[in-house]
């Protein structure tokens, strides 16, 4: 599917991407939970989707060959000429709260977000806090159920408030109409949750943000869309990715604090790497790789 259709649908924007006619295909998945203990807190990967993208040099890599972009996915044993992301989001019980960071792509896709939910016994209702680290509608489109209704009905619905007047100029009316009521703003860096609290990660889109969960000693850091591919994106991070608003901000954002998380080495979740997405970025010879946590 083009992402032209998708705009279509969706009528919201990829913002920089209007116009380009990049492969992009939505490949339905089985749904699938992944919980694990972080400190006192027990954590949830839910899938959702999938996404294919052509190596065609319109999507990873802007202004590489796709040959050179094949050369780095085939030395990771990986086929040359597509990438795989997976969409996948996460749940935190904290509290009496139960948070979801991030919808996944929704119905319109045949989202699995719902079943991944019902596989952990949690109904849409049971969700009190939906986090979202931007509005593009790989994250958001699970907002909605299949109706055009609210899908979390009793969730406060929190991004940056950059992310919502983004939003706002971007979505049609009538999904605007539906959320507006549940959306509460935070300013980047502020603590939304108990133990949780949003990391300015600008550049990819404006508020786009990561957050922190803590638990004693223990921390995870949702990163959002910082990268992408757990290949491409990681061991050439300097390479311009289509999808980013401001592809030097977010150049900026992702060097600097890839380099941040490998010299800590904090736990990460990352939406758009291999569910579940949990594990480590650790510093390679070339650029930075993926330790997935042993599952
Ligand atoms: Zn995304």
């Amino acid at each position: 599917m083009r992402i032209a259709t998708l705009l279509v649908v969706l009528l919201l924007t990829f913002g920089a991407v209007g116009g380009v006619r990049a492969e992009v295909k939505f490949v339905a998945a089985e749904p699938a939970a992944h919980t694990f203990q972080m400190g006192a807190l027990s954590l949830t990967a839910l899938r959702d989707a999938q996404i294919l993208v052509a190596n065609d040099g319109k999507t990873f890599g802007l202004g590489v060959s796709p040959r050179a972009v094949g050369n780095v996915l085939r030395a990771a044993g990986a086929p040359p000429d597509q990438i795989t992301l997976s969409v996948d989001t996460l749940l935190v019980r904290t509290g009496r709260r139960l948070v979801l960071i991030d919808t996944g792509l929704g119905p319109r896709y045949h989202g699995a977000l719902p079943g991944s939910l019902k596989l952990v016994g949690v109904s849409p209702g049971d969700v009190t806090d939906v986090l979202i680290t931007h509005p593009h509608p790989d994250h958001i489109g699970g907002l909605l159920d299949a109706q055009g209704r609210l899908a979390f009905p009793n969730a406060k619905i929190r991004m940056a408030s950059p992310a919502w007047m983004w939003l706002k100029q971007k979505a049609a009316p009538a999904v605007i109409g539906t959320i507006a009521a549940r959306i509460q703003t935070f300013e980047p860096g502020a603590t939304v949750a108990p133990g949780i609290r949003s990391i300015a990660l600008p550049g990819h889109t404006p508020g786009h943000s990561g957050y922190e969960i803590r638990s004693g000693r223990s921390r995870l850091i949702d990163i959002g869309d910082l990268a992408h591919s757990s290949i491409v994106s990681l061991v050439r991070p300097q390479w311009a990715i289509e999808f980013d608003n401001d592809p030097v901000r977010a150049r900026q954002t992702r060097l600097r604090t890839l380099a941040a998380l490998a010299g800590s080495h904090e736990r990460v979740f990352a939406p758009h790497f291999p569910f579940p997405g949990v594990g480590h970025i650790v510093a390679a010879k070339q650029g930075f790789a993926w330790k997935p946590d042993p599952t």
